[in-house]
């Protein structure tokens, strides 16, 4: 088992396919020094969610091996699992409740302080604050409506408050306002720090921020190298 995790991931040899359905990666080879972050870039289709999918467990390899830190993902507890990859969706998925509660579920039993903490961390806090109840805000309840980007930073300050050495980031494809996307990027640059980061990119912004960038078509890596050289 692991306790301090780098977050180191590397995929070898690996196979994958939904179900009994056609294979989709095929001996598929990566690896992410801990603390990289990657932009991952491609057409409809190419493999990007699924590559995010099986980092964050959602599916198990045919065969082949995923690691963190050198230990199977497969053979993470699922609470090792929770605590060291986190996982934000495109839908920047939120529950119904308050704010506060949204941003706890990144750690249960957190406190109000440190809701809040992560919240200015990822510069939601001055908008929450505006809201009608301010962290007592339902998020799903008229006059409490949060808007995209506003959602996005929400579950930015979850993801903070969880604190994972791994982040998986299916990027929103919706379109934000200058001002909403110039928020959003400087809560991703916070987020980020110096954990690992698999981040599905929409935005030219955000691979630009990259370290690396991974062009994924038919299952495979295509084009591997820095922003600058893509
Ligand atoms: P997009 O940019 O549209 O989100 P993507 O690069 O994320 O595309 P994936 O969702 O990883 O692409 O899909 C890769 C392949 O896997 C596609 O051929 C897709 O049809 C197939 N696929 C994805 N999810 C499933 C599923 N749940 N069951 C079966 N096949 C799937
Ligand atoms: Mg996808």
């Amino acid at each position: 088992s692991i306790e301090q995790v780098r977050g180191e991931l590397a995929f070898k040899d690996a196979v994958f396919g939904y179900g009994d359905g056609p294979v989709i990666m095929d001996r598929f080879d990566l690896s992410i020094p801990a603390g990289q972050t990657v932009a991952v870039v491609g057409q409809t289709g190419a493999g990007k969610s699924t590559l995010a999918k099986l980092i964050a467990r959602f599916y198990d390899l045919r065969s082949g091996s995923l690691t963190l830190d050198g230990v199977a993902i497969k053979d993470l507890s699922n609470e090792q699992l929770r605590r060291h990859v986190v996982m934000v969706t495109q839908e920047a998925f939120l529950f119904s409740g308050s704010v506060a509660e949204n941003i706890a579920l990144g750690r249960p039993g957190a406190s109000l302080q440190e809701i809040q903490d992560a919240a200015k961390a990822v510069g939601a806090h001055q908008f929450i604050l505006d809201l009608p109840d301010g962290y007592d805000t339902d998020v799903n309840k008229r006059g409490g409506r949060v808007s995209a980007g506003q959602r996005q930073l929400i579950s930015f300050a979850r993801a903070f408050l969880a604190d994972p050495a791994v982040l998986i980031l299916d990027e929103a494809t919706s379109s934000l306002d200058i001002p909403s996307e110039r928020a959003v990027q400087h809560g991703l640059q916070t987020l980020l720090g110096n954990r690992t980061a698999l981040i599905i990119a929409h935005r030219l912004s955000t691979v630009q921020i990259a370290d690396r960038v991974l062009v994924v078509h038919g299952g495979k890596i295509v084009e591997d190298g820095s922003p600058q050289q893509l």
